[in-house]
């Protein structure tokens, strides 16, 4: 039997980080994925991810934007491509709403430069949008568009290139412990020893953590891509920021510059419609595209042109909509990293750095109280 200091099952968009990170510090590690790398069928897909630092969330999650910053601009100068591209942020909506004065906070506490535009501000800078007269907009510098798939590449390639495997379309089927640290069994019947394990696997994390009963949900959400009706200059990535919109009687939803080859991008952040991984429905009905194109149609009118093409994703939800990083509460040799809830992407980098901090140390030198497992279990 293959033994290893840690197996990280899921390789998508946090379990790649920790590969990478566990085999940079010297780890015996083995990744296990169940389809192939940056595949468009878990929660990491979808061309890009919106990236910001004013965080509305929650103040806490500013430090380890700021450490995730620093991390992938090094993933970007090992990989010696672009995983990343600053366009600026705009958080809008009435002044009191959570987007705009969660981000507000976030910004003061954190001393992060920032403006607060008014709406005659917005349209004078933003010439194709429309807020209303009472909206305002928090506008960010450093936030911009991570490039998902490719940073999922990235990280598995400095992974490997530091001594990691990683297995494609190899399923985790158990996994126990045993005294010396944990054995998994894959689908197949092989099993492999190691002394740590690691369960990364998004919205699959409640059927893979075993016996923890964590209480999380699986919400559908849509990303659609449109053609520019016009001004389509206006909306290049020089001149047209990633967006937040929490408007009076419109689900927020929140939208790209127009990204080269890919077109204008925008989605609703939440469709409460709860389903499992297994049941998930990909196709897209045409009521979809039509109600987030008549929200666009309220913020960047000329955004609103020809559907191009949608596609379906997966949020893992906690109840308080913050993560799961930490020792699994009754499993010492496993560290859960998940419940994500539609914003953990642009913290992979960072999520990776933590991760290999519990594994090698026991604990992690970034402030994660907020995530700990244990907070739901009774
Ligand atoms: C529509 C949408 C828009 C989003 N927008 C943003 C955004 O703008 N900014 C942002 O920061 N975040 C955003 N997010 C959230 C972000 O994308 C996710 O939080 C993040 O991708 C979660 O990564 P993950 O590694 O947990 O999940 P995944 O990337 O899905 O990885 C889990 C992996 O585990 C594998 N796996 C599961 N079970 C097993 C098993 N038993 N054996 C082997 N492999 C297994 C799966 O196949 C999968 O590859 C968005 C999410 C969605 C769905």
């Amino acid at each position: 039997m293959r033994s290893y200091d840690a197996v990280v099952v899921g390789l998508g968009g946090m379990g790649s980080a920790v590969l990478a990170h566990l085999a940079s510090r010297g780890k015996r590690v083995v990744g296990l994925e169940q389809f192939g790398p940056a595949h468009a069928l878990g929660s990491s897909h979808g061309g890009s991810r919106i990236i910001r630092q004013a965080y509305f969330e929650h103040p806490s999650y500013v430090r380890l934007l700021l450490r995730a910053y620093e991390l992938w601009g090094d993933l970007e100068q090992r990989a010696g491509e672009r995983l990343m591209l600053r366009t600026g942020g705009l958080m809008a909506g009435d002044p009191d709403c959570q987007v705009v004065s969660g981000a507000l906070r976030s910004a003061r506490e954190h001393n992060l430069a920032h403006k607060l535009l008014e709406a005659s501000d917005i349209r004078r800078r933003f010439p194709v949008l429309r807020p209303l007269q009472h909206e305002v907009a928090l506008y960010e510098e450093p936030a911009g568009v991570l490039f998902p798939e490719a940073c999922v590449l990235a990280h598995l390639r400095w992974a490997v290139e530091a001594g990691a495997e990683a297995r494609f379309g190899t399923h985790v089927r158990s996994w126990w412990e045993t005294g010396r640290g944990v054995e998994v069994e894959l689908t197949g019947g092989e099993r492999i020893e190691s002394e740590h394990l690691v369960i990364a696997a998004g919205a699959w994390l409640g059927k893979a953590a075993g016996d923890l009963g964590l209480p999380l949900r699986i919400e559908r959400n849509v990303l659609h891509w449109f053609e520019p009706l016009a001004h389509r200059e206006d909306f290049a990535t020089d001149r047209f920021p990633v967006y937040i919109l929490q408007r009076e009687g419109v689900p927020m939803f929140y939208g790209f510059p127009d990204l080269p080859g890919q077109g204008i991008k925008a989605a609703f952040h939440h469709s409460q419609e709860y389903t499992d991984a297994e049941h998930l429905v990909r196709t897209v009905a045409a009521e979809e595209v039509a109600a987030l194109k008549r929200a666009l149609a309220g913020w960047a009118p000329d955004a609103a042109g020809r559907h191009l093409h949608s596609k379906v994703c997966m949020y893992t939800m906690t109840p308080d909509e913050h993560f799961v990083i930490g020792r699994h509460p009754k499993h010492a040799h496993v560290v859960l990293a998940g419940g994500f809830s539609g914003h953990g992407f642009k913290f992979c980098a960072v999520v990776g750095e933590i991760v290999a901090d519990f594994v090698i140390d026991g604990a992690s030198r970034h402030p994660i109280d907020l995530f700990a497992a244990d907070r739901f279990v009774s």
